[in-house]
């Protein structure tokens, strides 16, 4: 079945139709030819219309863009950690709740006692959520199982919800988030066995697309992830960073010198790393939700544009520093609070956070040759989306593997 997508305002996101007035590439009055999943055609309506005269005709009064991109989240997550918000907001520190066995490991705790069962019904639910706000690709970390058995369970669970969902799903082997328990607190042990035993597991099974860990001063050292990142190159993963939340470490640094997709956060990055980001082409995911919920300045924006540093911006979905579905919120966010432009905010959503998956030839944008992932919004222009109001605008929602009409 052709159908033919039509809008007042089609918003392409495609760099060969990008002006520097216009660096959306959108077109007025125009038109997305779908067919088999498949975008098959982009441009004015009455063209289109003409050589496509067989189609169905599924007319919008809203903007149309590419389907969204959350870049990353820790989406297979079961539990609540809405306690530790109030601790929080009586003057706890994020840091100060993991060390009395909050935080990450609270979260291992709730996946440790869930089923794979449990694990997929929360995510497909989740997914759904996200689905209704316009995103249609998510990338998803493990993390919480932090035992070999766990983290596959959690991996396990993407596969099974990719099978089931309407949304595509790119999983990450987050193997250095926290320390479990049992490792009775020798890092370098437990990152040395994660990279010697457990990544292979993982990576053979093909369970994961991408390898991350998380560097900072309360979390693991460069020293400690080093190798684990190389290992995961040397098995042909890609591979993400969370660099730079509360200190920069060396771990944007060593996103560069690993030839990592990307390095995320970065509310705390020198010069010297930017620079260094910049040259080796890693993408900054922002991630302005997480800021927000810990009362964080900035990651340096201005910084990372001049440089030409590629930015992408992501919902952090988590149950501690950001409990939401909403990628619409990050953008509103990145815009209000990071001094995004709405331009870029929606690059970073769409074309940039699937090239930083390695999804540049997929989605992220409306051309042809790439999946019909599209969405129809109830707003006239794409400044909308960015607007803080939160709640879900979407009229419609195309993706290749099915279409759902609200
Ligand atoms: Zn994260």
């Amino acid at each position: 079945l052709r159908r033919l997508v039509t809008s007042p305002r089609v918003v392409t996101c495609d760099p060969a139709r990008a002006t520097a007035l216009d660096p959306l590439g959108a077109i007025d009055d125009g038109a997305v030819l779908i067919d088999e999943g498949a975008i098959v055609a982009v441009g004015h309506r009455a063209e289109l219309a003409a050589r496509a005269a067989d189609a169905e005709v599924v007319a919008f009064d809203g903007v149309v863009t590419p389907g969204l991109v959350d870049a990353h989240t820790h989406a297979p997550y079961v539990g609540s950690r809405d306690a530790e918000y109030a601790l929080r907001m009586q003057g706890k520190g994020y840091e100060e709740i993991a060390a009395a066995g909050g935080g990450i490991v609270a979260s291992m705790r709730a996946v440790r006692a869930a089923s794979v069962d449990e694990l997929t019904r929360a995510l497909v639910a989740r997914l759904g959520r996200m689905r209704a706000l316009g995103v249609t690709t998510v990338e998803c970390k493990s993390g919480y199982g932090l035992d070999l058995e766990n983290e596959m369970k959690q991996l396990e669970a993407v596969r099974r919800a990719a099978a089931v969902s309407d949304v595509r799903l790119v999983p990450t082997y987050l193997a250095l988030h926290a320390l479990p328990p049992e490792a009775n607190g020798d890092r370098r042990a437990f990152s040395e066995r994660v990279a010697r035993a457990w990544l292979p597991k993982i990576a053979g099974e093909e369970l994961a697309s991408f390898v991350d860990a998380y560097i900072d001063r309360a979390a693991f050292t460069v020293d400690e992830a080093r190798g684990l990142l190389e290992k995961g190159r040397e098995l042909g993963l890609g591979l993400r960073v969370h660099a730079g939340q509360f200190d920069d470490v060396g771990a944007a640094m060593l996103a560069a010198s690993v030839g990592a997709a990307s390095a995320d956060h970065l509310e705390h990055v020198g010069d010297a790393s930017i620079e260094a980001m910049a040259r080796a082409g890693v993408r900054a995911v922002l991630l302005p939700i997480a800021s927000f919920t810990l009362g964080q300045s900035p990651p340096p924006v201005a910084a990372l544009r001049a440089a030409g540093v590629n930015l992408v911006v992501a919902s952090d979905a988590n149950p501690g520093t950001a409990p939401t579905d909403s990628l619409p919120l990050a953008l509103a966010l990145a815009v209000r609070t990071y001094g995004l432009t709405v331009a870029e905010a929606i690059l970073g959503a769409t074309r940039e956070a699937a090239a930083s998956l390695g999804l540049a030839d997929v989605c992220g944008a409306l051309r042809s040759g790439l999946a019909a992932d599209v969405v129809a919004w109830d707003l006239p222009h794409e400044a909308g989306i960015v607007q803080p109001w939160g709640g879900p605008r979407v009229a419609a929602v195309f993706s290749a593997s099915g279409t759902r009409v609200r």
